[in-house]
């Protein structure tokens, strides 16, 4: 198929739900991905936050290669042992001693939703407004941005929204029926919002004191993209529960939901299960992925790249008015402008660079973990061409 007849089916037989680039890329490798027609692009987007160790890694094609030519898939009626390493070493990353898993965000924080609620025996959970949790009715309702649930209402009931880094909301907020809190410590898709220090020290007293859990979904800050693998360890904060999901399996979907002995020993069998959560294919892709974040160090590179680029994006922030703010944490950068920024994505792909825009008008960065300083640079020059011509 040529890149006219891929569209084209696409428009035909695919449910229009994404406003997609024209583009359709075809491989790729490290950070670099080329659409159907030759193109080149810098990735700096990563597939959403998800391609942590780049593409096409070669442990994980080989870890991939290895177990599709064992097996492909069994199920959770008997063990497989690519699935016992990982929640091996996801123990060993955490306090949490358990995992369950599944394949997406979405289901990771539904999970993490219906293990608080069982293992508190209450039913509200609050969650922050423009956070992002996922699409199905229960994680789409957590979501604290009416625009995505509004359509599909009844919605169930049992969540509250806040303001986020507002202490004193959420104490208001927290009633007898109280199950958990459930937070992002940076808000990826409701514009790159970092939680303050204060904020989540605060949060942690508020569960304490009040025996209510602490949810944190890590579905795009985790594994490593923060500067830590998990980006929670950087507030120096002890979750209950954490979702993990995007860049976990080095590009092949897998979720997980980990919790602590005591909060995860409430699930007893029959209360949750997945046909494909678990598969060894997926585990096998994120034992590796994990191995290469580790021996490559690539949370420490995150933290330095994250340094570096956000010192390069304010001095754009110095010399463009429309520039408002530059944040971020590790390898998830925002850079909110006064305008709406979808043209300058557009602007960018066609200089050969992916980025996406948030919340209208924060242009999201997520690259590979493995992205350097001249990458940086590129990219950044690029943008200052884009932002020249506004
Ligand atoms: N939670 C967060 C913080 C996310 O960013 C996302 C997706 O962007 C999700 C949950 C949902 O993940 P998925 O799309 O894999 O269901």
């Amino acid at each position: 198929m040529n890149t006219k007849e891929v569209m084209d089916n696409y428009d035909k037989y695919v449910m229009h739900t994404y406003g997609r680039q024209p583009i359709v890329l075809d491989h790729g490798h490290g950070v670099k991905v080329y659409d159907k027609d030759g193109n080149e692009y810098l990735d700096f987007f990563a597939g959403i936050a998800v391609n942590n160790v780049g593409q096409t890694n070669e442990k994980v094609v080989e870890a991939i290669k290895n177990q599709a030519e064992k097996m492909i898939h069994t199920s959770n009626i008997y063990y497989n042992e690519p699935a016992a390493i990982l929640a091996e070493k996801l123990a060993n990353k955490s306090h949490f001693t358990k995992t369950f898993f599944s394949n997406s965000g979405a289901e990771a924080n539904e999970a993490a939703i219906k293990l608080a609620r069982k293992a508190t025996g209450k039913g509200e959970i609050i969650t922050a407004l423009q956070s992002f949790h996922g699409r199905t009715m229960l994680t789409v309702t957590a979501t604290g941005q009416d625009q995505f649930s509004a359509p599909f209402k009844p919605l169930p009931p049992g969540f509250k929204h806040v303001p986020y880094n507002d202490l004193k909301a959420m104490e208001d907020a927290i009633s007898d029926d109280t199950a958990a809190i459930m937070l992002e410590v940076v808000q990826g898709e409701g514009g790159v919002n970092v939680a303050n220090q204060d904020y989540m020290n605060g949060i942690q007293k508020l569960c304490d004191d009040n025996n209510i859990l602490l949810i944190i979904d890590e579905v795009q800050t985790g594994v490593g993209r923060c500067g830590s693998f998990f980006a929670h360890d950087l507030f120096g904060i002890k979750p209950d529960i954490v979702s993990l999901a995007k860049g976990l399996g080095g590009g092949v979907p897998i979720g997980a939901t980990l919790a602590t002995e005591e909060v995860a020993s409430a699930f007893v069998p029959g209360d949750h299960g997945s046909t494909f959560g678990g598969n060894p294919l997926a585990a096998a892709a994120a034992d590796a992925a994990i191995d290469v974040i580790d021996e490559k160090n690539l949370s420490q590179n995150a933290k330095e790249m994250g340094v570096y680029l956000k010192d390069k994006l304010n001095t754009l922030k110095d010399k463009y008015d429309f520039v408002s703010d530059v944040r971020g944490l590790g390898l998830l950068v925002g850079i909110e402008l006064t305008m709406e920024g979808g043209s300058i994505v557009d602007k960018m792909r066609e200089k050969g660079v992916l980025i996406n825009c948030t919340a209208g008008n924060v242009l999201r960065i997520a690259p590979a973990l493995i992205i350097t300083k001249e990458d940086i640079d590129v990219m950044v020059e690029k943008l200052d061409e884009v932002f020249s011509e506004i």
